[in-house]
């Protein structure tokens, strides 16, 4: 099924004529309304004349999200804040993190691409939908949230969290899917088990799954232990949030990208240089019909892959192959996203601290585990109150990491030099993760 058959399936010659027209006022709008993109084209020597093809758009300078944080909190808008209705960021409470601003038409561009998503899971207005995703700053819960009323659905809005609660809904609600990041859904057929109940049992039928990678293993193990369909769902807040690409449940292989709002890249992270489809590279996404927020030629840092082979479900959309890294050092821990720079920042602010620290991530049963290991200077250890200082300091650590990041993190403080270098470098993030 799909929901929005005129679009989803448009010939690809048509698809590219709307996507040139949209690229076109997209580009216009951003040089009168945006000052970064007016100077950052003059820089590159472009004007919105330059866009004659599709093919044009390679001559516009990328979009880093370092220039999203030069801009923060609303500098990238490209509409007063009167007609911005919704704020989300991603990560964190620092002035790094990133902002993003919908008008109410991009509020209903994003539901009508989510209740394509669940559409493409093949659910309907009849379905319950457990949303697990959490609701708050991050994109996730709403943006679900707001595509699972679209379509008509009944919508349960859990969030994240207090899985206990959340194993009893899913018993006595009997909801027939279920959103969330993967390593969750695995956490809760889990802790179902242990706690007796036959999770096998429950009414699930379809689970739409993301925010976090994800392998073909982890979709076997999923969908045995839930006796569900398992899918995979793409988004990031600065595009709009989850709903950017969807996996269809005839095809399975690939997620759709809804090509009508967004255009799609894959560049060599190193040159820039634009790839043939099929080959692996970094996704560039630029919006075609966002108000409040659109962006030209937005790196990613997703690694992943194009195919533009049709699909058996009869989307002409292409599709991308799940995110196989990142060409960036962005951690996802519990699905929230933390840059290494980010935790340094905040330990570098605690007087005491030294430079030299190490990041260990694991994932026990199904959760991510974040350690932080970091040297603390001499002089702390020839303290008379050596032990109460170090607790003192363990404790500020672990709170303004998770004040300002949003995740739980252990705290470990060691001696100067007992963090391993190699060739005098410290190796800043052990990822023992094995998805
Ligand atoms: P979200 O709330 O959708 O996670 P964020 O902006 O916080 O939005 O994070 C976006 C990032 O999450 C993406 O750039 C990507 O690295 C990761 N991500 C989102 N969906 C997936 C997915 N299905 N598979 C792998 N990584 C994903
Ligand atoms: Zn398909």
């Amino acid at each position: 099924m799909i929901y929005n058959e005129e679009f989803e399936t448009l010939p690809r010659e048509v698809l590219e004529a709307l996507q040139l027209k949209r690229l076109k006022q997209v580009i216009q709008r951003v040089y009168h309304t945006v000052g970064f993109y007016r100077r950052v084209f003059d820089e590159a020597g472009v004007t919105p004349d330059d866009i004659k093809t599709l093919d044009d758009l390679k001559r516009f300078p990328f979009t880093t999200k370092q220039d999203l944080r030069d801009n923060y909190p609303f500098g990238m808008f490209a509409v007063p804040m009167s007609s911005v209705v919704r704020l989300h960021a991603s990560s964190g409470t620092t002035g790094r993190s990133t902002v993003v601003g919908y008008t109410k038409r991009d509020i209903d561009t994003w539901s009508e691409l989510m209740a394509r998503c669940f559409v493409a899971a093949g659910l309907t207005k009849n379905d319950i939908i457990h949303n697990a995703y959490g609701y708050g700053l991050f994109t996730g819960g709403l943006g679900a949230h707001y595509g699972a009323e679209k379509l008509g659905a009944s919508v349960i809005p859990i969030s994240g969290g207090n899985t206990k609660r959340q194993i009893m809904i899913l018993q006595d609600f009997g909801p027939t899917a279920i959103c969330c990041t993967p390593s969750y859904a695995l956490n809760l057929a889990e802790q179902g088990k242990a706690m007796g109940i036959d999770m096998k049992a429950l009414n699930l039928r379809v689970g739409v799954f993301g925010a976090e990678p994800w392998s073909e293993q982890m979709r076997q193990e999923i969908e045995n232990l839930l006796n569900i369909t398992a899918l995979n769902i793409f988004g990031l807040s600065e595009m709009m949030g989850p709903g950017v690409a969807m996996e269809c449940l005839e095809g399975r292989h690939g997620m759709h990208i809804f090509e009508d709002h967004f255009l799609v890249e894959t560049i060599n992270a190193e040159t820039g240089e634009v790839l043939p489809p099929g080959e692996e590279g970094e996704l560039v996404f630029t919006t075609i019909t966002k108000e409040a927020f659109p962006l030209i030629r937005y790196r990613t840092r997703d690694l992943s892959r194009l195919f533009t082979e049709p699909c058996r479900c009869g989307r002409t959309l292409h599709r991308m192959d799940r995110v196989m890294g990142r060409s960036d050092d962005m951690l996802i821990i519990r699905g929230v996203n933390v840059f290494p720079s980010q935790i340094e920042a905040i330990l570098l602010a605690i007087e005491g601290v030294e430079p030299h620290y190490q990041l260990i991530v694991e994932r026990t049963g199904n959760l991510d585990t974040l350690e932080i290991q970091v040297e603390v200077g001499e002089q702390i250890f020839s303290n008379a109150d050596e032990v109460k200082v170090l607790q003192n300091m363990e404790r500020r650590i672990v709170k303004d990491i998770k004040d300002y990041l949003g995740v739980s993190a252990k705290v470990k403080l060691v001696e100067p030099k007992t963090i391993q270098r190699l060739e005098g470098k410290v190796i800043r993030v052990l990822d023992k993760r094995r998805i």
